[in-house]
């Protein structure tokens, strides 16, 4: 069995996403941190948010729009504090087991979470993605459907400041159009997807507010200098939660916070929520165990940490004889094959083609597959790694099931049945298979206790007061990123937990 540690691996990365930001006159100064010390001492908190990445940035807006007082407890430092950001990243301790994934460099342990480095594709899921198929659990299937969440889809993007236009391909049913128009004119693109019989797509898009930077909506410095400046926020950088005092019938208490020098301290609130990311909230739930709960918070099923998913992909590239050079690069995608693939009793896949004005005559086909929710695809605390802090890491056990590899199968079979009717010859793969950096399951959500983590409303079963934000509660891995669905379901739990619901 192949092992791999991935300690302190994204500081590399993520400082030379910082040196980037700063040559861009990234500018987070603006944001306003409170002290873990005066934060620990008061005892009038409604919600305590655990991480500030779009999932506990999201509810904070909502929580405080309705005048509740709020703390979010934040991993990581302030983005241009390179000192703090290398201390946060000794406390990512994990290691892959099975397929090699370099899970340390898809998340980022920093204010604002994992939008330092996100590239803001931001589409809906569509209705059967809810609706039980191949890959569904019959035994738990998604508790709620596409209309529960139509209207968080809509304050969503708003939150996310998504932009796109109007599709033509396969996509969710909506009120009205996204404003705006694609990031990308992909006119050529569409052309030639209409060749090999295609409706193809620019995804919508989570534009940074200011019109003129093309780029992604970035937490630090879009969204959470004005948020931290609210009266009732608290906004802690270097809090790292560890665990929770749960009493009696199951209500949490306080939350275990460390500092990075190791100095611990409770905070008390009414409610709190995990949004730590999928892997860091399956993580601290296992962790957080108490009498109650020997075997983690909200695993009185076994199901916590596990079916874990992510969205792979392969390329393929072939020259098309004839097409003219495109204008610039282009990127077109469609899911047009779920449904059909679906029907055959398989998961879906997402294709996206490529063309580059440097590669005349060639496109790529990307194919990604739905990988199905496998109970031994999971995060497990780890027996040899431990971070910074000398606590447990998190072990990443990942392998493709035999569902998925017929997949892959089918899935390139339809890729060069698609080149065949665009004229193309020699199909050759591209590279090794890739990740999407997309983090889905542990911590699914569904009405039986027996086979889930939280409930349909996103509270940990067997608590009263403990909530999940975030991808971990997903139960199929659908095909469209992740992240405006993170965030419609902050809003949602957001309307739960200020009563408007
Ligand atoms: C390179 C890359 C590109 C991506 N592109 C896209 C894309 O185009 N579209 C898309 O939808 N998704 C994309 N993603 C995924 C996307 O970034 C995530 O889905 C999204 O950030 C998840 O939001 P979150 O708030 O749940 O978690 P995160 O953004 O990861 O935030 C979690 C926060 O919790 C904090 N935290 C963790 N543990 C603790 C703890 N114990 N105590 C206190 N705080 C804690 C972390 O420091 C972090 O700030 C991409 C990811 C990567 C890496």
């Amino acid at each position: 069995m192949k092992r791999r540690e991935f300690l302190f691996g994204t500081a590399g990365s993520l400082l030379l996403a910082l040196a980037g930001c700063a040559r861009r006159k990234w500018s987070a100064e603006d944001t306003r941190f409170a002290v873990l010390e005066d934060v620990a001492g008061r005892s009038d908190i409604d919600v305590c948010i655990i991480g500030s990445g779009p999932a506990g940035s999201a509810l904070a807006i909502d929580l405080l729009n309705a005048g509740k007082r709020v703390v979010i407890l934040e991993s990581g430092s302030a983005f241009l504090d390179t000192v703090g950001t290398a201390r946060a990243q000794k406390l990512d301790a994990y290691e892959t087991i099975g397929l090699d994934y370099p899970l340390a460099d898809t998340r980022v342990r920093a204010v604002g979470g994992t939008t330092a480095v996100w590239t803001g594709r931001a589409p809906r899921m569509l209705p059967a993605d809810f609706e039980p198929h191949p890959l569904t659990p019959p035994e738990n299937p998604w508790p709620f459907g596409y209309e529960e969440l139509k209207p968080y889809y809509r304050r969503a993007e708003q939150t996310l400041h998504v932009v796109g236009g109007p599709s033509r391909g396969e996509r969710a049913p909506r009120e009205e159009e996204l404003p705006g128009t694609p990031l990308i004119d992909i006119a050529e693109m569409r052309a030639l997807a209409k060749r090999a019989g295609l409706t193809v797509d620019f995804p919508p898009f989570a534009h940074a507010p200011d019109p003129a930077r093309s780029e992604p909506v970035r937490f630090a410095r879009d969204v959470i200098p004005a948020l931290s400046r609210h009266r009732n926020l608290a906004l802690v950088s270097g809090a790292t939660v560890v665990g929770f005092d749960i009493g009696p019938f199951g209500r949490a208490v306080a939350a275990h916070v460390k500092t990075y020098s190791g100095i611990q301290h409770e905070v008390r609130a009414r409610s709190f929520v995990i949004a730590c990311g999928a892997v860091e909230s399956a993580r601290l739930l296992l962790r957080a165990r108490t009498a109650a709960f020997p075997r983690g918070l909200g695993n009185r099923s076994g199901a916590l940490g596990r079916f874990f998913m992510e969205h792979p992909y392969r390329q393929f590239k072939a020259p098309v004889p004839g097409i003219p050079p495109f204008s610039r690069w282009q990127v077109g995608r469609t899911y047009e094959y779920c449904a059909p693939l679906r029907a055959e009793g398989s998961g879906g896949i997402a294709l996206a083609l490529y063309g580059r004005p440097k590669a005349p005559e060639e496109i790529t086909i990307k194919l990604g597959i739905e990988m199905r929710p496998d109970p031994d695809n999971r995060i497990a605390l780890s027996d040899r790694v431990t971070d910074g802090f000398g606590d447990v890491g998190a072990a990443l056990h990942l392998r493709f099931t035999d569902q998925d590899a017929r997949l892959w199968e089918r899935g390139e079979g339809i890729v060069r049945s698609l080149f065949a009717r665009l004229g193309s010859g020699t199909i050759l793969p591209e590279g090794d298979m890739g990740w999407q950096h997309h983090h889905l399951g542990g911590a699914r959500t569904g009405l039986d206790p027996a086979h889930s983590v939280v409930d349909p409303g996103l509270r940990v079963h067997g608590t009263e007061n403990l909530y999940v934000a975030g991808s971990a509660v997903f139960v199929t891995g659908a095909l469209p990123n992740p992240t405006l669905t993170i965030v419609a379901l902050a809003h949602r739990l957001g309307d739960r937990l200020r009563g408007t619901d």
